[in-house]
């Protein structure tokens, strides 16, 4: 834990306020789960934004979360659980622990941007981030992390989560040395089919290469030129392996990321599939 050189604890009321404290010495806390695990040199003042009105989900044609909302908050939402065969809900569950995820939320765990098994759902998902510095836009949330707007110094006000009709379905997957750490790999797919069983949209993130997931576009676009059979869904999965950014880390080598990448990936395309197919007449 370390809050050494911590001396104001803030709890503004509204988001004008909160951003006004921010700057040099003044950092944002959520769920503060990552906050207290790591120094921030210089840093006196914690503004904890627990007091704002953004602790909720609304389900309109999809789900609009607001960033103090928790990762529980988000796995006991009926909706957002069972959204696309319930991806998010069985990705959540493997997020930490039950503890972790009362006071884990979902604006911190983005902006925080370091492994994460959140992000490559949200990225295979499509989803968006709102931001407020000021003024409030909302981009995808690809764009947010090209764009390296997560090292702020805006805040995060809402995550979105667009709608999904019965033609699409997403499947995620998340290998690790033992069942409460960090995965090794990640990886989330969200396809589409059209009226003749072809792909007419498809996503493929992976994550912890080490690196944040990120959305792997060649293997994705590959997938929407021709039948979605065993054999080019295995290239699509080949595809992947070889474009992620696999680094070798503590926790595995470069080299058993690609093959954890070509083997999930298939996997979660395969298991995508296998949903769609169950919904056909
Ligand atoms: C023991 C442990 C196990 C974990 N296991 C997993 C796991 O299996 N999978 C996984 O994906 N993650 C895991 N995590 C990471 C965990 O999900 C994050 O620590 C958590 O989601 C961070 O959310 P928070 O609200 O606590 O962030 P905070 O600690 O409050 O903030 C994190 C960062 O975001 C900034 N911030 C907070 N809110 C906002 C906002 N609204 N807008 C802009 N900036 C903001 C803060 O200033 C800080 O820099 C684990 C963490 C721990 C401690």
């Amino acid at each position: 834990m370390s809050l050494t050189g911590i001396t104001a604890y803030l709890r503004p009321g509204t988001l004008e306020e909160a951003l006004a404290l921010l700057g040099e010495h003044a950092i944002a806390v959520g769920g503060g789960t990552d906050v207290i695990r790591h120094p921030h040199i210089g840093v006196t003042t914690l503004v904890d934004l627990g007091a704002l009105p953004l602790r909720y989900i609304r389900q309109d044609r999809g789900f609009a979360v607001g960033a103090t909302a928790t990762l529980t908050d988000m796995l006991q939402h009926p909706g957002l659980a069972a959204h696309l065969d319930g991806v998010l809900a069985q990705m959540l569950r493997g997020v930490g622990s039950p503890l972790l995820r009362n006071a884990a939320t979902i604006g911190g765990h983005l902006a925080r941007g370091r492994y994460s098994d959140i992000v490559p759902v949200l990225l295979a998902l499509d989803a968006t981030v709102t931001l407020f510095d000021g003024t409030e836009r909302t981009l995808p949330l690809a764009d947010y992390y090209r764009e390296g707007l997560h090292r702020g110094p805006a805040l995060i006000t809402e995550v979105g989560v667009p709608p999904a009709g019965a033609d699409t379905a997403a499947a995620f997957l998340k290998y690790t040395r033992v069942a409460y750490d960090f995965a090794l790999l990640n990886c989330a797919v969200r396809l589409r089919l059209g009226g003749d069983g072809r792909a007419i949209e498809c996503r493929i993130a992976v994550g912890e290469t080490p690196a944040l997931g990120s959305l792997v576009a060649p293997a994705a676009d590959y997938l929407l030129d021709g039948p979605l059979d065993d054999e080019r869904v295995a290239t699509a999965a080949a595809i992947a392996a070889h474009e992620i950014a696999a680094q070798d880390d503590q926790r595995a080598s470069a080299e058993y990321r690609r093959h954890l990448c070509r083997v999930g990936v298939r996997r979660c395309l395969d298991e995508a599939r296998r949903r769609l197919a169950e919904r056909r007449p």
